[in-house]
């Protein structure tokens, strides 16, 4: 089981955030906003209860967008990480994006959501090699 508190940060640290609670299983979201906001393929998001959610630090360096009516995402302006989604039409919850996650936790991918929206070049079920650090550069210099 996941232990509490989860703790969070940004690329810079200047941000950190504290869950004092249980984190939903991860969406995939490959929604355009998401992939424009994250510069990556898809977004990797849960949802905790708001009560559970505090900022440690850095509140004066986080900033607001409003991706859509009812959603602000909040990322660091220092340095630009992604943090949080929250809803305005649901403000018992706030979405948790994942890649700033420090704790361990027990959560996993459930599915993935908005694939319509998915970018021409990210394959889905591609089973492309993995490697523990990057090509060349293995402790053993063997995919993983
Ligand atoms: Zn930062
Ligand atoms: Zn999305």
């Amino acid at each position: 089981m996941t232990a509490v508190p989860l703790l969070g940060s940004c690329l810079c640290s200047g941000v950190r955030y504290q869950i004092d609670g249980p984190l939903s299983p991860i969406d995939l979201c490959h929604c355009s906003m998401c992939r424009k906001a994250h510069g990556t393929a898809y977004s990797s998001n849960a949802v905790a209860a708001a009560a559970d959610f505090r900022w440690l630090a850095g509140i004066a360096l986080l900033t607001e967008y409003a991706s859509s009516p009812h959603r602000r995402k909040y990322f660091c302006r220092q340095c630009g990480s992604q943090l949080q989604i929250r809803r305005t039409d649901r403000p018992e919850i706030v979405v948790v994006c994942m890649g700033s996650l420090d704790s361990p936790t027990d959560s996993r991918p459930a599915h993935h959501v908005f694939c319509d929206a998915r970018a021409d070049w990210d394959e889905p079920g591609t089973d492309l090699p993995r490697y523990r650090i990057y090509p060349g550069h293995e402790p053993e210099d063997t995919p993983a």
